[in-house]
């Protein structure tokens, strides 16, 4: 059986939360495609040049606990906007796609340019003030320096960097379900995505 989600939607609105739990639930395999821009971002602010690191990246290098700094979630968003490092990552994508099993990606292009043909497509956002606060939890849970303010504009720039940018800009897929999860817990959110999975499913005899 092969079967694709995709999950898209602007940084912190929930998509980890509910593709992994969406992929547990399921039994599915999970591939956070922000770590593929991260590693490059890494390798960027360590000196490397962006389609260098892009075409060198190795599945390993997405198990580097420092690529969840906001540092290197800037440098991601940065390196993302060039499209000879996002055509280098096209590959690892759709391979691991269509693997046998199922399949959850999340990002911010999966159902519009990686997995058109998706039969499940999901777009999880929230408003920026609720995904700002839910960083700077994050972020303050794990012991790290977190700053409301800061993290608030950082979420608005990396939107607009991420929305506004040529090549796969952010933006729903017009057979995509968007899940607004402002006023929503993480449960309802993969009860809702769980019902949406299940008709998808082919059914067995
Ligand atoms: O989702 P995450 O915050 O880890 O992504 C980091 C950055 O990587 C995003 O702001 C975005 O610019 C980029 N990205 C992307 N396409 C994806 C996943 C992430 O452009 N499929």
């Amino acid at each position: 059986m092969k079967l694709t989600v995709a999950v898209d939607g602007p940084a912190a609105a929930g998509k980890g939360t509910l593709s992994r739990a969406l992929a547990a639930h399921f039994g599915f395999a999970y591939l956070d495609t922000g770590l593929l821009y991260r590693a490059v971002g890494a390798g960027v602010l360590a000196g490397g040049a962006p389609i260098d690191v892009a075409r060198g990246l190795d599945p390993a290098d997405l198990e580097n606990p420092a690529l969840r700094t906001q540092a290197v979630a800037d440098a991601a968003s940065r390196v993302a906007v060039i499209p000879d490092v996002r055509q280098a990552l096209v590959d690892f994508q759709r391979g691991f796609a269509r693997r046998d099993g199922g399949a959850v990606l999340d990002g911010r292009d999966i159902g519009t340019v990686i997995c058109p043909d998706a039969p499940v497509k999901l777009f999880v956002t929230a408003r920026a003030e609720t995904r700002a606060e839910r960083r700077y939890l994050e972020l303050r849970d794990s012991g790290q320096p977190a700053d409301r303010a800061a993290i608030l504009a950082d979420v608005q720039a990396r939107d607009a960097r991420d929305a506004n940018r040529a090549t796969a800009p952010l933006r729903p897929a017009a057979d995509a379900v968007i899940l607004d999860t402002s006023d929503l817990s993480a449960d309802a959110v993969l009860a809702q995505a769980i019902a949406i999975v299940t008709r998808a499913l082919p059914a067995r005899d």
